[in-house]
Order: structure tokens, then C-alpha cells, then sequence
């Protein structure tokens, strides 16, 4: 790991840290109000983080595409990165199944009047477009298939569908390989702007110390623990769940990278840290390239291609989030689920954590298709949404991880021979 990169995650840590001391002391200090302030700084730290995804998802797999050589290639490397993302996102929700049994969060729960009221009309709509009863499963799987295939490619850039985006530059990118002469000046142009997206994604990286700093005392200053402690036992549930998955990560990370665990919680700290205080993968996604490929040492062919997509749809955290909060607030209503109905909150948490955006509260909406899947009542979402923002920083982090040590496992799995193009840093 360079030096560099080293004092980098050092400034992160210590912009996190320093956030919620603030927050604490302007939420004691009743001068909440200064937060109001100071947000714009937070806000531009997302908006030039969102500003380079498109450019560095486009060219990035465009580029991968066309060194990766041949579609068998793609085949392989394809495979084992969503075999992966299966198998990782099955057993993080199997984990959030396990501790939500085990310490029973929900029973004897004081509900409230808790409804969906506190979600804003849009969020309503979307909870109830997605309530359609048993037909909800086959709506889910039927989203994210179609979901995937762009009409316009234009417009999936414009309106930052990056699932989208990562269809259409596949598409391209294998076109390109088929004809090498006609496409020469569009690779020439395309590898142009992923070397000058990587550049400027390093530039705004210098502005994540402080763009975290602001976005973390946001999280404290207006109503400090007030909403945690209601629902304490579920945000511990969620939270054990959580840290006990990315230990099994930690695990698997370094049995592939052959690391310690610290030297991996250094390489990836940057876009962890990144990923909790924007509870967006999406976000993330520019950091967390820089990560893997600059200090793990990822054949940056893998991470251009495995990274994006697993941004997109391989999300632990909110799979295991989704298990327990479905199961919480059956618990709650004092619903006694049977193991087929934890059976398919198992299916149907996964397929929810596929089709969630990499952007805040994503997961909350999905949770109405697997609440709907079992029967359970819409309205126990309004249960959670108190603090279903400080559980999204976690689960996106988790997400994030996921995505990262899923890209460490699968250039692991790839021989030279998978990949053309040796570009080890
Ligand atoms: N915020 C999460 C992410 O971007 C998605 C979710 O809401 O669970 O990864």
C-alpha cells in the first residue's frame, strides 16, 4: 500500500471521527442549527461523486470489455463474479434469519402508531407499487431483468441508471473487439476519458476528509440518539448481523489476498468509511475502484468490470437488513412466521437486495416486496424508518465491502490466460 494512499485513509478516519464529535457537541449544545450551515459542503461532496460515476462506469467497462479479448472471457470472469455475489448475498441474509431468531428484537415491541405517514408521497407510491400481493416475487425477478436492458442509452446515462449503463458499454466494448479497425479512434477517445475520469476521481478524493467530516455530523446533530433508543434491540440485531458478515468477508478476503486483516481494513478503510458516511454504494463507487486496484492490488481489468456491477446488484448488507426487518416487524404485529415464510423472506430478501438502487433508502422501498411476498402489514415499514437511516450507513458499508473482497475472490479465480491484459499495480 503507498504512502500515500496510507495518510489518505488516515485523513477519512480521522474526518469521520472528528464529524461525530461535532455532531454530538451541536446536538448537547441545542446549536443543531449550524449543521444547517455547513450541509452544503456534504452536499457537494456527493454531487461530484455522483458527477464522475457515468464517465468512470462507461469507459471503465468499455475498456475491461476490450482488453478482456474474447466473449469466453467475459463468460469466465462473469460467471465467477456472480456466482459470487449468490453466494455471499444467500448467506449474509441466512446470518440476518439467524440473529433475528435468536434475539427476538420484535416481541413485545411498543408499536405505536407508527404508519407509512412518515414517508413522503413519492416513497409511498413506491412502497405500494410494490405490494401486489403473491404476485410480488415474480414482479421482483421480472424488475430486475427488465430493468437492466436500456431503450436508451442516453437516457440511462441522464438519469444515472448505472445498471443500465453497464449493459450498453458490455454491448459496446464487444463490439469494439469484433471491429478493431472502424473502433480504433472510439477506444482511443473512451480510454481517453476513463485515464482522465481515474484523475479526477483522485482529485475529489483529496475532498473526502472534509466532505465526511460534514456528512457525519449531520448524523448526530439534530436529534443525537433520541431515535436509536427506541429501537435499540433492532438496530443491535441489524448492527451484530452486519459485523458479524464482514468478519466472514475479512475472513475471505484475506485467505484469497494472502493479507492481513489490518493491511485489508487499511487498503479498503477509504471507501468503508466513504460508503457509511454517503449510505450510497453508488456513490462510493469511484473510491472504492481507486481502493482495490491502487492497495489491493487487483488486476484493474477485474475490478473495472466485477466493482460497477457489484455496486449494482450485489448488496449484503441490505439483504441481511431486509431479513431481519421483515422478521422484526412480524414479530411486532405478533405474527408468527412459519419456516416456509422465513423460506421465502430468504428469496425474496436476496431478490430485494438485487433490485435496490445503490442510493440512500434504496432498501427501505424493497422491503415492501418481501413484506408483501409473506402477507405482512405495508405499514410495518413506518416501524423502522426512524432509524433506517443510520442502519443504511452500515449496510451500505457492508455493501461496499461485499463488493470489494468479491473482486479480490474473483481476479484470485482468474488465470493470465482469463485476462489478456496484465495491469498490476
Ligand atoms: N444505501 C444502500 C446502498 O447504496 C442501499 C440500501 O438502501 O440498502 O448500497
Amino acid at each position: 500500500m503507498q504512502e500515500a494512499s496510507k495518510k489518505e485513509a488516515k485523513r477519512i478516519g480521522i474526518g469521520m471521527v472528528a464529524g461525530l464529535i461535532l455532531g454530538l457537541v451541536l446536538y448537547y449544545t441545542n446549536t443543531g442549527v449550524v449543521f444547517d450551515y455547513i450541509k452544503p459542503i456534504g452536499d457537494i461532496f456527493i454531487s461530484l461523486l455522483k458527477m464522475i460515476i457515468i464517465p468512470l462506469v462507461f469507459s471503465s467497462i468499455f475498456m475491461s470489455m476490450y482488453h478482456l479479448g474474447t466473449p469466453e472471457s467475459l463468460g469466465t470472469m462473469g460467471t465467477r463474479a456472480v456466482g459470487y455475489y449468490f453466494v455471499t448475498t444467500a448467506i449474509a441474509v441466512l446470518w440476518g434469519i439467524i440473529f433475528v431468531n435468536l434475539i427476538n428484537p420484535g416481541i413485545g415491541a411498543d408499536l405505536g402508531t407508527a404508519g407509512l405517514s412518515g414517508l413522503d408521497a413519492t416513497k409511498q407510491s413506491m412502497v405500494n407499487a410494490n405490494s401486489s400481493g403473491f404476485s410480488a416475487l415474480f414482479k421482483a425477478v421480472k424488475d430486475v431483468v427488465m430493468g437492466a436492458v436500456p431503450s436508451n442509452p442516453v437516457n440511462a446515462m441522464a438519469e444515472g441508471n448505472i445498471l443500465q449503463v453497464i449493459v450498453f458499454a458490455i454491448l459496446f466494448g464487444m463490439v469494439a473487439l469484433y471491429l478493431p479497425k472502424d473502433s480504433e479512434p472510439v477506444v482511443k477517445v473512451i480510454g481517453g476519458v476513463e485515464k482522465m475520469s481515474l484523475f479526477l476521481t483522485h482529485g475529489i478524493m483529496k475532498f473526502a476528509p472534509i466532505g465526511i467530516f460534514v456528512l457525519m455530523s449531520g448524523v448526530l446533530a439534530k436529534s443525537g440518539f433520541t431515535a436509536i433508543q427506541s429501537l435499540a434491540k433492532y438496530m443491535i440485531t441489524v448492527i451484530l448481523g452486519l459485523l458479524f458478515h464482514g468478519g466472514f468477508l475479512l475472513v475471505i478476503a484475506c485467505w484469497r489476498s494472502k493479507k492481513s486483516p489490518v493491511f485489508v481494513l487499511k487498503a479498503i478503510g477509504p471507501a468503508i468509511i466513504t460508503a457509511f458516511s454517503t449510505a450510497s454504494s453508488a456513490a462510493t463507487l469511484p473510491i472504492t475502484m481507486a481502493n482495490v486496484e491502487e492497495n489491493m492490488g487487483v488486476r484493474k481489468d477485474t475490478a473495472k468490470f466485477v466493482l460497477p456491477l457489484g455496486a449494482t446488484i450485489n448488496m449484503d448488507g441490505t439483504a441481511l437488513y431486509e431479513s431481519v426487518a421483515a422478521i422484526f416487524i412480524a414479530q411486532a404485529y405478533g405474527i408468527d412466521l412459519s419456516i416456509n415464510q422465513q423460506l421465502i423472506i430468504f428469496l425474496t430478501a436476496s431478490l430485494a437486495a438485487i433490485g435496490a438502487a445503490a442510493i440512500p433508502g434504496a432498501g427501505l422501498i424493497t422491503m415492501s416486496i418481501v413484506l408483501s411476498a409473506v402477507g405482512l402489514p405495508i405499514e410495518g415499514i413506518g416501524l423502522i424508518l426512524a432509524v433506517d437511516r443510520v442502519l443504511d450507513m452500515f449496510r451500505t458499508a457492508v455493501n461496499v465491502f461485499g463488493d470489494s473482497v468479491g473482486t479480490i475472490v474473483v481476479d484470485s479465480l482468474l488465470s493470465s490466460e482469463d485476462i489478456k491484459d496484465e495491469t498490476r499495480t
